[in-house]
This record gives structure tokens, sequence and C-alpha cells, in this order.
């Protein structure tokens, strides 16, 4: 693994998340949420029950306390008047009058009697009624709707007496149509029963112990209620009447009339009041619901269509001899609206401990996020560190290196300069090598004219010539003039080169270069072009080494055309003058330059010629001349065959045009 590779791995987050990352870790998450909602239902669930059990046990205790005291008050009422028909029918005024019915007096006596007796036993009314069925006398004689007369054979309770019991019934008077509690009491004479005595109680003040939030009411064995703290509960039944029993109680009118229907009270049924039920509730408890019958109930019913019901928890007491049953009821609103604000109060605790939990979860994720963050910040921090320390001590090693390399080029530099300033100095000698012959040459004929002059000079002082000796003394002066303008330019290339670049003048160097070859043109012909119409053109160079330039292209092209040996050696030299600038091109007809050799050429040592005839140092030399004058230096083979050199250089300020040398001198 490479440094970079190193570094990304350590900074690829997919590579190395931790196993709590969010992405990783959702499922958890939808998980958690899950079991938070079954957790809150299963909550709510329990506390609802608990709350709802724990109010049914208290809402019983409670009712149980009510029941027991309403069935102790009845009871005791009833029994204080148990035994009061018995007295009455034991008494002399009683027992006379059923012995003499007919007697006014006795049924005076007798009414006076049962007035008084009622009047003190605060009862509804006390009657004696004849073994025949009708009334003999009663404490409501004499008053409308007396019982006296009345034929009371239809009713049990004279139908029981009769038969030699105690009768106890419940039922709507047929005279006064008040409802009350008949107990009668068989009078017997010699084993037979002569008569029946009646005590009838009105229990209606009982009703008035319970209320319409708490129904308080009391069934016959029949399951009719006579008796109910809720109005219209009255005179329904806790269960429907089969049809014999409905006729039984049209022919003894006990309920004189009233419709008996069922009242809609049913047991709650589902499974959880069930369990309810059968976990909180005691014997004789159950719970129920009765359905709203009123007008109201019906024009505001719930908006789904069910009926309104009021659900209660109902208990039983047995009271009386007579077998009825005693039922208090309390509304089981309390107690659900309670759990219901129970279970609110624990689901918005739990969702508080569940919100801590949720905030704890994050904080704790936040922080383990952080770790790992800061954990991948310190490695990627130690390796960038490493890297950075690598990294430095490269960069030393290849500082010292390249430092090593610049001086090792300054080194080599300064040979190079050493070398080449060298191989000029050597170039200059080979230049004056080659030119030693023509110079020679050049000097050998003056030289041997001036032997001549002087000879015949000699000869004319001696045969007194005077003026023809002057003219040969003028004669040599000239010669010996020229022999010193010959030796003037060798001189130029003696010299060490002089960094100098002033103005040099065109035509000047030109003409120089061309008079130092005039002895090796032979047939070839030189063409200057373009020099004529500037001239005083000056270029900025040395005076010296652009002859150099300027004798070594030419020389070149000298040698090219020898090689070639065209029909017609030619040389053309165009001299093009721009703003700042001036092109030199040299072109020749010789032997041109093989394609191989033109990438080779300006290289030092690079030589076509034969061994001793060229050192290959003229181009690389005069390239690197002309680069010293900032101007530049190149070739190109010409179409037609030969060879093309451009020099361009940098234009100088004109010079005033001197007197040229020319090659004919
Ligand atoms: P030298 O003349 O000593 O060989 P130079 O550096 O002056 O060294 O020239 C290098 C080579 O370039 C020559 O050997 C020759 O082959 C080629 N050359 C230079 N000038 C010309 C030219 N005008 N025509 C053909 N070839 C040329």
């Amino acid at each position: 693994m490479t440094h970079s590779d190193d570094f990304l791995a350590v900074h690829d987050p997919a590579a190395t998340r931790p196993a709590h990352a969010p992405d990783v870790g959702s499922g958890r998450w939808w998980g958690f949420a899950v079991a938070l909602a079954a957790g809150l239902l299963l909550l709510c669930a329990l506390t609802w029950l608990v709350s709802v059990q724990r109010g049914l046990a208290s809402l019983q205790q409670s009712t149980a306390t009510r029941a027991d005291r309403y069935a102790a008050t009845l009871e005791s009422t009833l029994d204080r008047y148990e035994f009061l028909p018995a007295l009455v029918s034991l008494h002399p005024f009683v027992r006379g009058l059923l012995d003499s019915p007919d007697d006014p007096q006795r049924v005076a006596a007798a009414n006076q009697y049962l007035a008084e007796v009622n009047r003190r036993a605060h009862a509804s009314a006390t009657y004696v009624i004849a073994a025949n069925g009708i009334a003999l006398a009663a404490s409501n004689h004499g008053q409308p709707g007396s019982f006296v007369g009345t034929d009371y054979r239809f009713r049990p309770y004279f139908q029981t007496a009769a038969g030699g019991k105690m009768g106890r019934f419940y039922a709507i008077g047929i005279t006064s149509d008040e409802p009350g509690y008949y107990l009668a009491q068989p009078v017997e004479s010699g084993g037979k029963v002569i008569g029946v005595t009646v005590v009838k109680l009105n229990l209606e003040w009982f009703q008035r112990a319970g209320s319409g939030a708490e129904p308080l009411m009391v069934s016959d064995d029949h399951g009719v209620i006579f008796l109910s703290s809720v109005s219209a509960w009255q005179y329904r039944t806790l269960r429907p009447l089969p049809p014999p029993l409905q006729a039984e109680m049209e022919k003894t009118r006990q309920y004189h009339g009233r419709a008996v229907t069922p009242l809609p009270l049913e047991p709650l049924t589902s499974p959880v009041t069930r369990w309810l039920a059968d976990t909180t509730l005691a014997d004789g408890a159950r719970l129920v619901r009765v359905r709203d019958e009123s007008p109201a109930s019906k024009t505001t019913s719930a908006p789904d269509g069910a009926e309104r019901a009021v659900r209660y928890l109902e208990l039983d007491r047995t009271v009386g001899a007579a077998g009825w049953t005693m039922q208090v009821m309390a509304p089981l609103e309390p107690v659900l609206a309670n759990a219901r604000n129970a279970t609110v109060a624990a689901a918005l605790a739990y969702a508080c401990i569940c919100l801590l939990l949720v905030n704890w979860r994050q904080r704790r994720q936040r922080a383990r996020d952080m770790q790992y963050s800061r954990r991948l910040l310190e490695a990627a921090y130690d390796q960038l560190e490493r890297r950075v320390e690598a990294r430095t001590a490269d960069l030393m090693a290849i500082n010292e290196k390249l430092e090593d390399e610049v001086a090792e080029r300054t080194r080599a530099e300064s040979e190079l300069r050493a070398a080449q300033d060298e191989l000029v100095q050597a170039s200059k000698l080979a230049a004056l090598g080659q030119m030693a012959a023509g110079i020679t040459h050049e000097l050998n004929q003056p030289l041997a004219a001036l032997r001549t002059f002087s000879d015949n000079t000699r000869v004319l002082l001696e045969r007194g010539q005077l003026a023809a000796a002057e003219g040969n003394l003028t004669a040599i002066a000239d010669l010996t003039e020229r022999m010193g303008k010959i030796t003037g330019q060798l001189k130029l290339f003696a010299g060490k080169a002089r960094p100098v670049h002033r103005p040099v003048a065109l035509r000047a160097a030109v003409d120089h270069v061309l008079a130092l070859l005039a002895p090796r043109l032979g047939a070839v012909t030189v063409n200057v072009t373009g020099l004529d119409a500037l001239p005083g053109l000056a270029v900025r160079a040395d005076e010296l080494k652009l002859e150099q330039v300027l004798l070594n292209l030419l020389g070149n092209a000298l040698d090219a055309i020898a090689a070639a040996a065209p029909a017609q050696g030619q040389i053309d030299l165009e001299v093009q003058a721009e703003d700042h600038a001036v092109t030199i091109v040299v072109r020749d007809n010789g032997t041109g330059i093989a394609p191989q050799a033109l990438p080779r050429l300006f290289e030092p040592f690079f030589t076509t010629k034969e061994t001793g005839q060229g050192l290959g140092l003229g181009l690389a030399i005069s390239s690197s001349i002309v680069r010293e004058f900032g101007g530049q230096l190149s070739v190109a083979n010409v179409p037609g065959g030969g060879a093309q050199f451009t020099l361009v250089l940098a234009r100088a300020p004109a010079i005033d045009p001197a007197p040229s040398v020319s090659a004919s001198q």
C-alpha cells in the first residue's frame, strides 16, 4: 500500500465505520421504536386494567356498604310491621266484628280501632276482610275511596291468608291507586279462618334513599321493579315475563293497569369486563349497562348510531320474607374516568421516560461518533505527520542532490566555458593555418615586386636617374602599405575575445572577409545584395567575431562548392534590414547537407571533411558567438542544390561608411 492509499484507508468512512453508525443501525432504531411503542401499549393496558380493578374494588366496597345499610333499613321496617296484622287480629273489636259482621256497633268500633291503630303505626291502611273476601271495616272508613265493602277475593294476599298462612304482597291499590305492601293475617276461630286482617304499608319513601345517579331499586320475585329511585324504571321487569305470569298479574291486578315492560338492562359481556368481574367482584355483584331510552338521548345519540348506555356496578341483596331483591347500582363512569386519567398520566410519564431514554441514547451515540471522529482525526494527523516527515526527508535528500548537481553544473559550465574559449582560440589558430597559405601567396607577390623594385632603384641611383628611382620608391611604399594591410588582418585574429557589443558596420565586415578570402575564391563568384542601398547599416556585435562567423560560413560554402564542382560556383550573400533586426543569408550551390547531418551540424567536432581538412568546430563556435550577440543562426538546404545559412542579428544605429578594403587591392 502506498502512502496515499494508506492515508485514504484511514479516512474512508465506509471502511472503518463503527457498528453503531446511523445507516448501519437504522434497523435497530426501528426495532427500538417498535419496542417503545409496544411498551407504551402494554403499560397503558396494564395501567388501565389495574386502575379499573382498584376502582371497581373500592366502588364495590362503598356500594356494598350502601346496599347493606339500605337492606337493613328496609328489613327493619318490614320486621316492624310483620306482627301488626296478627296483633290487630287478636283484638276483641276485630273478633267481635268477624263474629257479627252485620252489627253496626261492632263495625263502628272496629272502624274506630283500625283508624287508631293505623294512625299510630303510620301505615297506609289497616282493614279487616271477611272470609268471603269483602272488607268489613277499614281505617279509611267513611273517606272517599274507603276499602269497606270492596271484594278482595282476587288478591293473592287474601287468598294466601284465607288458606291459613301469612300473606305478603306488593301491589297498586285498586281503590286508592296507590302502591303498597300488603301484610295479611288469617283470623282463625275453631280451626277455621273466619277473616283476614290486612296492613298496607307505603314503602315509596324507601326509593328516595337512592338517586338518579346511584339508582336503588327493589324487585319482586318475578323481577318486576316496584320501587326505584329512577322513576322511569318503576314497574319495569329485569327479565321478560312469561305469558302465564302476565295473565296471572292481570288477574290479580297487581300493578293495576301499569304496562310492565322489560328494562333494557343487560350484563356487560366483553372478555375484558368478564375478566374484571371474575377477578374483582364478589358474589351478587355484576357489571351491567342500562340503555338510555329518554327522547333526548335518541335525538343526541352518538354519531355512529350506537345507542347511549350507562354502565353500572350492580349489587343485589335479598330482603324481606316475600323473596324481594334489592339492587343498588353505582355508575362506572368515575372509575373509568379515573382509569383513563391514570392511563394518560402513565402514558405521559412513559413518554417522558422514553424521551429521556432516546435523548440519552442520542447523546451516547453522539459521544461515540465524536470519539470515533477524534480517533480518525488523530490517526489521520499521525499519518500526515509521518508522511510530512518522510517527505521532508525526501526533499532534503533531493535538495542536497540538487545542490550537488548545481555545484557539478557550475563546475562543468566553467570547464565548458574554459574549453569553449580554448576552442575559439584553437579555431582562430586553425583559421590562421588555413589562411597562412593565402597570405603567404599574397605576400610573396609584393615581396618579389619589392625585390625587383629595390634592385631596379639601386641601378637607377647608380645611373643617377633620380626621378625614376623616386617613382620606384613610391611604388615600394605602396607595396609595403598593402602588405601592412594584409598583416593587419592577422593581428585582428591573434587578439583574445573582447565581449564588447557595439555597432559594427556590415559593409566593412563583409568587405574585410571577402578580402581575406580573395585568394581562395578562384572562379567562384560572390554576389552581395542589399548592402548598397544601406551603406551605413550596422549590427550589434563584436567586429572580429562577426568577421570570424562570416569567414567560417563563406569558407564552408567555398568547401562545398569545391566538393560539388558545379559548372559555375556561386555564393549569394543577401542582406535584409528590418527595424530592429538584420538578416544575412549565405547561400551556395555546393553539395548541400545530408538530411541525417542537419540536426548535428552545430555540434562541436561534427565534420564530414577528411582528417586534417576540418575540425568540426566552425559552426559550433559560430553559433555560440551568434547566441552571445543575442542573434540566431539556422541552416537549410536549397531546393535546387546547395545549402543556405541564415544569420539574424540585432540592428544597431547606422555608422558613417568608411573607405573599404577592396578584394582587388
Ligand atoms: P568543418 O568545416 O571544420 O568541418 P564546420 O563546423 O565549419 O566544421 O562544418 C561542419 C560540417 O558542416 C562540415 O564538415 C560540412 O559537412 C558541413 N557544412 C558546413 N557548411 C556547409 C555548406 N555550405 N555546404 C555543405 N556542407 C556544409
